[in-house]
């Protein structure tokens, strides 16, 4: 199935080569979307740098991963 999704990576437009735009659009969803906090179990937690995740409802601020949030 196609995907319909559009990418984040469009705002590159044709420069640094195919590979690595697909690369970065992978990443930049994990990134950017919301995670599980380990604490309140709410799906509310964002990441603020690399590595520094918060929940927006406990306040909880973790380190976990760069790009994701490992659920254990
Ligand atoms: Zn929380």
């Amino acid at each position: 199935m196609a995907d319909t999704t559009k990418s984040p990576a469009k705002r590159l437009g044709s420069r640094y080569g195919r590979r690595v735009r697909h690369k970065l659009k992978d990443i930049e969803i994990l990134q950017k979307k919301s995670y599980k906090c380990p604490y309140c179990n709410a799906i509310r937690v964002r990441r603020l740098a690399a590595g520094i995740w918060q929940c927006s409802k406990c306040k909880a601020k973790f380190a976990n991963k760069a790009y994701t949030v490992k659920a254990e």
